[in-house]
């Protein structure tokens, strides 16, 4: 029988073999693999199935050409990526992201990343994740539908409400959606509107969808803050980002008594000490419309403070969310929020801190909210969006935002609970969690 370290080191070395110069991936497989040791030492039949050689490789990897005019009438080309990383729970689930930066390591980190976040739901949903290195900023509503035709003229053959369920993500919201449904819908010349979720309500769309992962983020804090006997109201939160996820944020902590003072952009921060609340919030909305891509539009309306080219991680507060991209706070960051003595750090973003900033942090012991846990409600409410398809019925605000709370305080527990049992972290908690049920779904299907 192998010990779990040795197993561990030789299925990473075969990853990085397999996956060279995919950093990303290889970064969400190696946090993820650090925690697994935990579960292997105890269970010796996830080494004995190889289960992590198996969990490492996707199912389907989908990269295609995606060929558009742009208004000046010339011929443009970008990469279209899904990668259907994982089934044994359910049908493929993940968003899309349209953004220069997106590589395949990018969506393979990212879809095997929602592999765990969508099973610590506890609802029945796969991991993938798919999208393109377009870049919608400064692009007019025309390139945006022109785009979206071409992308979804390749990918409807490998999609369905039963096999792969797209969503948004960076770069990708409920207008992008409707363009990609609206051209399944016509291809497949039937209407499956379980095939994506994050829709406009008017053809299947959930309400609190769009604010999900925001408020899934918040009470997800929530629940972190219970457990130090604390609570949101009074507490000011630095947050990157400015697009849905930090919309949705902002929303809740204003309407739980907290305050956001922070907001942040590829141009820089904003620092706003009234607090980012009422009709500012509403203003998030029409800077994304913009498609402008500067947070210096938000200073500029209320005469706010600019911060050009910098981070928002030097700014003091309670609460430290990053909603923006990954890879936001290195370790010279990670040392000024520990500095700043904030209380807790929750990840809203996918994998918002490097391997150094989460270390520090650990060592800091400042409690961190785990991105695959935290952010989970954004998935969980399109699981939902699907439920109502499926019957036919749509749910009332109250009712989805209910089911939402549940799930979020659910996943918190589990992921607590299942550190406390391991000895680990909240991220190993989260982890193991959301590994095992996959493991062993992966298990009874025999060699899946
Ligand atoms: N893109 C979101 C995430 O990272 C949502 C995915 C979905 O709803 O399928 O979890």
């Amino acid at each position: 029988m192998r010990e779990a370290k040795n197993y561990i080191a030789s299925v990473m070395s075969d990853v990085k073999y397999r996956n060279p110069h995919e950093d990303e991936f290889l970064q969400a497989v190696e946090e993820v693999a650090n925690s697994l040791a935990l579960v292997f030492e105890k269970n010796k039949l996830y080494i004995d199935k190889n289960i992590l050689a198996r969990l490492c490789e996707p199912e389907r990897q989908i990269l295609f050409k995606v060929p558009w005019l742009d208004d000046r009438g010339e011929i443009q080309v970008n990469r279209g990526y899904r990668v259907q990383f994982n089934g044994a729970i359910g049908p493929y689930k993940g968003g899309l992201r349209f953004h220069p930066n997106v590589n395949l390591s990018t969506i393979k980190f990212l879809g095997f990343e929602q592999i765990l976040k969508n099973s610590l739901t506890g609802l029945p949903l796969g991991g993938g994740k798919g999208g393109s290195d377009f870049n919608p900023t400064g692009r007019s509503d025309r390139e945006i539908l022109e785009f979206c035709r071409s992308f979804m003229s390749e990918l409807y053959r490998y999609i369905g409400p039963n096999i792969d369920v797209p969503a948004g993500d960076i770069g990708v919201g409920m207008r992008e959606i409707g363009y990609l449904f609206g051209q399944y819908h016509r291809l497949k010349a039937s209407f499956e509107n379980g095939a994506f979720s994050g829709k406009g309500l008017t053809y299947g769309g959930s309400l609190i969808r769009p604010e999900a992962t925001g408020f899934g983020v918040v009470y997800f804090i929530e629940e972190m803050l219970k457990d130090m006997k604390e609570s949101i109201r009074g507490k000011e939160a630095v947050i990157s980002g400015f697009g849905n996820v930090a919309w949705g944020t902002c929303l809740k902590i204003a309407q739980l008594g907290g305050k956001v003072t922070t907001l942040s952009g590829p141009d820089g921060y904003i620092y706003d000490p009234a607090g980012v609340t009422g009709k500012k919030i509403d203003f998030l909305l029409k800077m994304r419309a913009s498609g402008r891509d500067r947070v210096e539009d938000y200073a500029q309306e209320f005469g706010v403070e600019f911060v050009k080219g910098r981070k928002p991680w030097e700014v003091k507060g309670d609460l430290v969310i990053p909603c923006a991209i990954e890879n936001d706070i290195n370790l010279t960051q990670a040392k000024l929020i520990t500095q700043n003595k904030s209380k807790l750090i929750c990840e809203a973003a996918n994998m918002p801190c490097t391997k150094e900033a989460i270390a520090h942090f650990i060592e800091s012991n400042l409690p961190l909210g785990p991105a695959k846990a935290a952010n989970a409600g954004g998935v969980a409410v399109s699981a939902l969006e699907m439920t109502q398809n499926s019957i036919r019925l749509s749910w009332s605000a109250q009712e989805v935002d209910r089911n939402l709370q549940e799930i979020m305080r659910k996943i918190y527990h589990t992921s607590a609970d299942t550190a406390r049992e391991y000895g680990g972290t909240l991220i190993d908690g989260a982890n193991i969690a959301g590994f095992v049920k996959v493991a062993d779904a992966m298990i009874a299907q025999g060699i899946y």
